[in-house]
């Protein structure tokens, strides 16, 4: 039965945990900070921090207004905003030597601007700090107000990323408040607010969806200009949470970013350990190339 599809043997790999981060992971607790890279348990997380220089950072608090199925973070109400998280995000950038960040956060449906103002005081203290240092946004749709979006477009960052995490069809089951039309329409304004930072998003596969359906939502996003795109293996996280589906094989990953590429995505990292956030400081620059 499903329940007891096997994890496939590219699937399985040793969590790096040693202990070259428990230095930065303290300072990370210190500064009452969070990381996708640590909360997710990311398989990659060896890889981003100390060679590729890179990390996820996760703001407005570790409490979401919603629930995705998919997803780990703890829902809630949230805590009060915190005006000196942006500075504090900005030093441990600086700490780490980042090369590039990606900046998410928690969706904050409690506030009418769904928390923008503090993501771009975010954007500019880590700018203030660390001029070379290239961020990406990675919001959630922000309540679905184009002027929260616009607060954080005028900051100009180096890339926005929204991902539309499913196909179409398994939309309503895997993702909560957020629509595939409405991700859709806030990828299309991000690019319209300035057409010359790039637009990117992500999909999770092995959640039942065919092939059809993921080659359907590329061209969905290609039709919104969306320039970037990442797909990779969704696990369940717990046992409350969606069942895995189906794991799709390495060689069907390459297929899928052969036919993403074809459909002119200017960059395209799919495969079983492809997060939203990896290989992004690559893209950046693919994306200035261009
Ligand atoms: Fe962090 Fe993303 Fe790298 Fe994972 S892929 S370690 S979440 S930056
Ligand atoms: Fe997780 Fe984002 Fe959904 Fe909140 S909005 S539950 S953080 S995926």
């Amino acid at each position: 039965s499903i329940s007891n599809l096997r994890k496939p043997e590219w699937l399985k790999i040793k969590l790096n945990t040693n202990e070259q981060y428990t230095g930065l992971k303290k300072m990370m607790r210190e500064k009452k900070l969070h990381t996708v890279c640590e909360e997710a348990r990311c398989p990659n997380i060896h890889e981003c921090w100390a060679v590729r220089k890179t990390a996820t950072f996760m703001i407005l608090g570790s409490v979401c207004t919603r629930a995705c199925r998919f997803c780990a973070v703890q829902t809630g109400l949230p805590s009060e905003l915190d005006w000196e998280e942006p500075e504090r995000v900005a030093e441990s950038v600086e700490q780490m030597g980042l090369k590039h960040v990606v900046i998410t956060a928690v969706a904050r449906d409690d506030l009418k601007d769904g928390g923008a103002e503090v993501f771009a005081e975010t954007v500019k203290a880590v700018r203030r700090r660390n001029p070379f240092c290239t961020i990406e946004v990675l919001p959630s749709d922000l309540n679905g107000e184009y002027d929260n979006l616009k607060i954080l477009m005028d900051t100009r960052p180096d890339i926005l990323n929204h991902n539309i995490e499913t196909v179409k069809r398994l939309s309503p089951q895997v993702r909560a408040r957020a629509t595939y039309e409405r991700s859709l329409e806030f990828l299309r304004r991000g690019k319209l607010m300035n057409a010359t930072i790039p637009t990117k998003s992500s999909i999770m596969i092995g959640l039942g969806e065919t092939k059809e359906e993921i080659i359907e939502t590329m061209d969905d996003l290609r039709a919104n200009n969306v320039e970037i795109i990442t797909i990779g293996q969704y696990l369940q996280p717990t046992k409350r949470h969606l069942k895995v589906q189906k794991y799709w094989s390495p060689e069907e990953f390459e297929e899928l970013k052969n036919i993403a590429l074809s459909k002119g995505f200017s960059h395209c990292e799919a495969g079983p350990l492809v997060r939203s956030s990896y290989h992004a400081d690559e893209q950046v620059r693919a994306a200035k190339a261009n």
